[in-house]
């Protein structure tokens, strides 16, 4: 599609747009008494119109029913995390039973780890992205420490070559191949939160399988965003939150995938609590674990009702919504953000996109580079009543999410960048 830099052609795009109606779903967060333009649904989507009269409901039961919600509540409490499965497991591209909602994204890539990190004297390297997001750096290295290994000698971190900010994914198979027979673990971003660099994450999985490595990701900024085919890609486990792109509130429940070949598998070790026990049994309260089938067997708790309704309500919307219409929207969005900053950017010489052109290689985020006066583009960014977010030491990360975000928001929101950057 050829653009055109003015707000009649953005309209005419929102006017055509199957999936414009999405966006009233949604509370917008207002800014000096207007809607703001919010592209910082990367960092924690807005919340559903339906989210309140989901945990109202739950509040209702509770209220009404005490410890009876669990069996007689309108949405049984006891088997809460099933309500989820199914649209949960559209969205990553995997069978109900490979995944479950629980806990949050930090806690449950340690449970994942402790399943699939075990090294031995021959396999204790793990593969992993240079300048992963900190906690997934954090979690990588107290398991190394935990198995009595040193971080600097186990973690192989990949990084791009001198002066290009992304991966290329030649390197990255590379780097497996170097190290297949110490290789243990491949364990990286889906897409990379900084730089918004999606992975090839089938030819990741192939590599580390090939190199007799296990291969898991952090979809924290994938899930939600773009196609994921977890199952068919023969991906071991993945993770990832749901207030990011999944729009179920701050601090969330989390998703965890685990694949098939390895779910009904009761040697992995794991680390196992009450909910993960055989349903049929897990009120006999006995001794000896005995885990349920699929990724449901690695729950600890009894769930959190509260944020899986939310997260209940918000998948209703990517049901109807249907990834692969957000997907194409998504790219046409994206794609136009990158017409008009590039527009801007060839007048001003100061901006530089640094997530890849290429559309397999990235979502709906954009990372900008600002070369001068960073910090006060953003500022000036924020006072317009632009909602989005900086990261030291100068990029803007800007992401137009298909759900509620419009074509106008993205030329408006280039017309006051323009404006920031001229001073
Ligand atoms: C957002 C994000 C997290 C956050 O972890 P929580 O446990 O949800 O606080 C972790 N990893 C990545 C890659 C993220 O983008």
């Amino acid at each position: 599609m050829i653009f055109e830099n003015n707000i009649d052609f953005a309209r005419r795009l929102d006017a055509q747009d199957t999936l414009k109606d999405f966006r009233n779903q949604f509370y917008i967060p207002p800014v000096n008494g207007k809607e703001s333009i919010y592209l910082c649904g990367n960092s924690l989507g807005l919340q559903p119109k339906t989210a309140r009269q989901a945990a109202e409901q739950e509040f209702l039961d509770w209220q009404n029913l005490g410890v009876e919600g669990h069996f007689h509540g309108t949405n049984p409490w006891l088997h809460y995390h099933e309500y989820l499965e199914e649209k949960e497991a559209r969205v990553v591209g995997a069978q109900p039973a490979e995944v479950v909602v629980m806990n949050n994204l930090t806690t449950n890539l340690h449970l994942m780890l402790v399943s699939f990190y075990q090294p031995n004297t021959e396999r204790y390297k793990i593969i992993t992205e240079a300048g992963a997001f900190p906690s997934d750096q954090y979690a990588l290295e107290s398991q190394v420490r935990f198995h009595g290994l040193y971080p600097d000698v186990a973690i192989i971190e990949l990084t791009p070559r001198p002066g290009e900010h992304t991966l290329r994914t030649d390197d990255i198979l590379q780097t497996i191949q170097e190290h297949g027979p110490e290789l243990a673990l491949v364990m990286m971003g889906g897409i990379n939160y900084y730089t918004g660099q999606v992975f090839d994450m089938a030819a990741i999985t192939k590599a580390g399988h090939e190199a007799g490595a296990y291969v898991g990701f952090d979809l924290a900024h994938a899930a939600g965003n773009i196609l994921l085919h977890l199952h068919e890609w023969e991906v071991d486990f993945a993770v990832w939150c749901t207030y990011k792109y999944l729009n179920s509130g701050p601090g969330g429940v989390a998703g965890t995938f685990v694949h098939e070949k390895h779910s009904n598998n009761p040697k992995l070790p794991r680390f196992a609590g009450w909910w993960g026990h055989n349903k049929e049994e897990r009120f006999q309260m006995r001794k000896g674990f005995k885990p349920m089938a699929g990724a449901a067997g690695w729950q600890l708790s009894n769930g959190s009702i509260f944020p899986m309704a939310i997260h209940k309500a918000s998948l209703d919307i990517f049901a109807a919504a249907t990834m692969p219409a957000l997907r194409r929207k998504s790219e046409q969005l994206t794609a136009y953000l990158e017409y008009l900053i590039n527009d801007i950017g060839v007048s001003e010489d100061n901006l530089e996109i640094i997530t890849p052109a290429d559309l397999a290689q990235r979502g709906c985020q954009l990372s900008l580079l600002v070369h001068q006066n960073g910090r006060s583009v953003f500022d000036k960014l924020t006072q317009a009543g632009v909602i989005l977010d900086w990261r030291e030491p100068n990029v803007i990360r800007v992401a137009p999410t298909p759900l509620y975000n419009t074509f106008e928001d993205v030329f408006c929101f280039a017309e006051i960048l323009r404006e920031s950057i001229a001073g």
